[in-house]
């Protein structure tokens, strides 16, 4: 008993010790988790996902914010990394490891294991029940906005609004937008809006009461009195979606500028739920372009801000979840031929994004249909700093080897086929996956001399992490299943 007593004596005094020892005047962190802050339910939640986002990804972007030239190597952390709480999930469907945006998005939202390519229905594609924003609407009458950069019929948003058999419905899935009665659209343009002679989705967005505009001085006036809204990108690029960060000009809406103007429509009396994507990580991965991801992450980072700026005007009442569907390309940090030395600051050399680059080259061979190698090379300095062997280039680094050197010129010769008649045989998909061979292998050479690996052209198996600050972000701490996010915020917002 009496030993019990010195032991309790003893901690008492150890904690007393601890306190004292923190310097006087120090402020606390103002996202530290306080039990004032579990004790409520948020009313504000901001679901955000960066698809194709694993670590990896996550460490890159700050590796590159930070400095990695030679011989310096320093870190500077995101918006989000620097959130309080940090979990894992895995991302594994019904039946795969390696999952799609379908399904992981389905568990997200939902909190069931589906097939790859299913959204809102379950393994047999029957009904399973209401996602996460369809309850808040309905039971608690939330606003809620879905935004994303890529189009917003796309797999991840339409998780959050639609139940059909395969993520291709697109059309199914704009006439259940236009019925969803959610408040807030915005980012990408809509995919098969009118599917071969269909009644347009934009109209029935129109008919169903939404302002729909991609004027940009409109978008920058959105408010509280705007009404139902579907806000799109002035220009669009690869297929209906915002163009990436590190094409985009001054004459762009930026994500977050869509998420501010998210936040002015939505905001209420009642609550809001946005869920903001950021679809181009995945497919700049899939690409295996580090130099687009990174800067869409960044991007994403960006809108991550205003979040965090409401939440700070709110803070008994917001949660702030970031997390990724899936890790995409298999990118890793360090690679066979740069050993344990990596040089991200490089990338700063590349000036487009592959999707971009690709256009510039098929301008290039409009103009010359007989374009040669040679006269390729001057773009590739152009956009890429890259240069060929003994020439003098910015950076060591830069210059390509002759194996790079030889690679390119391959690669130069089959993008000069025509599609049908470039080799297409294992090694040539290993290479180039479905993309041009070109702009592929100059990403491949860049991304390596900067020390960055890829394993796919697909999505990848790794768990990727969760960051969370606010009301009730303790519940996301530990490791966990993707299907448990949908359970944490269904618990967390009072739903049934
Ligand atoms: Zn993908």
């Amino acid at each position: 008993m009496k030993k019990r007593l010195i032991l309790v004596l003893l901690l008492l005094a150890a904690v007393t010790l601890g306190l004292a020892a923190q310097p006087a005047g120090e402020s606390t962190p103002t996202w530290e988790v306080t039990e004032q802050q579990t004790a409520k339910a948020p009313k504000y939640v901001f679901m955000f996902i960066g698809d194709g986002m694993s670590h990896v990804q996550i460490n890159a972007a700050q590796v590159l914010k930070g400095n990695n030239t030679k011989g310096s190597v320093s870190l500077e952390k995101l918006t989000f990394t620097e959130f309080p709480v940090s979990g894992l999930q895995t991302t594994y469907d019904a039946t795969s490891f390696c999952p799609d945006s379908a399904s992981t998005a389905t568990s997200l939202s939902s909190g069931y294991k589906t097939h790859s390519g299913v959204l809102g229905l379950g393994i047999d594609k029957q009904y399973v029940g209401k996602n996460i924003a369809e309850r808040l609407k309905e039971q608690k009458d939330w606003k809620v906005g879905i935004v994303s950069t890529v189009t917003i019929n796309h797999a991840t948003p339409a998780a959050y609004y639609a139940h059909v058999p395969s993520r291709n419905n697109y059309y199914d899935i704009g006439v259940q937008m236009a019925n969803s009665g959610f408040d807030y659209f915005a980012g990408g343009s809509i995919n098969k809006a009118e599917d071969g002679g269909k009644q347009s989705i934009y109209t029935l967005l129109e008919e169903q009461g939404y302002l729909v505009t991609d004027d940009k001085s409109e978008i920058l006036s959105l408010s509280s009195k705007s009404g139902k809204v579907y806000a799109q990108s002035p220009r669009l690029q690869d297929g209906g979606a915002m163009p990436y960060a590190i094409d985009m000009d001054a004459d762009d809406v930026t994500l977050a500028q869509f998420v501010k103007k998210g936040i002015d429509v939505l905001d209420n009396e009642k609550g809001f739920f946005m869920m903001v994507e950021s679809g181009k990580i995945d497919w700049a991965c899939h690409a295996n372009d580090a130099a687009s991801e990174i800067r869409d992450l960044l991007a994403f980072d960006e809108a991550i801000q205003e979040a965090v700026a409401f939440a700070e005007a709110h803070p008994d009442e917001t949660l702030i979840v970031v997390t990724g569907d899936h890790e995409t390309g298999g990118m890793t940090i360090g690679f066979a031929s740069t050993g344990y030395n990596t040089a991200f600051n490089i990338l700063e050399n590349q000036k487009v994004s592959y999707v971009a680059f690709d256009g510039i080259m098929q301008e290039a061979i409009a103009n010359n249909p007989d374009l040669s190698f040679q006269e390729a090379l001057v773009l590739v300095e152009e956009y890429f700093g890259l240069v060929p062997p003994g020439s003098k280039a910015s950076s060591e680094v830069l210059a390509l080897s002759s194996l790079e050197y030889s690679r390119l010129e391959e690669a130069f010769r089959q993008a000069m086929l025509p599609k049908g008649s470039r080799a297409n045989d294992q090694l040539s998909y290993q290479l180039y996956g479905s993309y041009n061979p070109f702009s592929i292998t100059l990403t491949h050479i860049l991304n390596n001399k900067a020390g960055i690996g890829w394993t796919s052209y697909s999505h990848t198996g790794t768990p990727v992490g969760v960051f969370a600050y606010g009301v009730g972000s303790e519940m996301f701490a530990g490791s966990y299943d993707n299907t448990d996010i949908f359970a944490k915020l269904k618990s967390l917002v009072e739903v049934v």
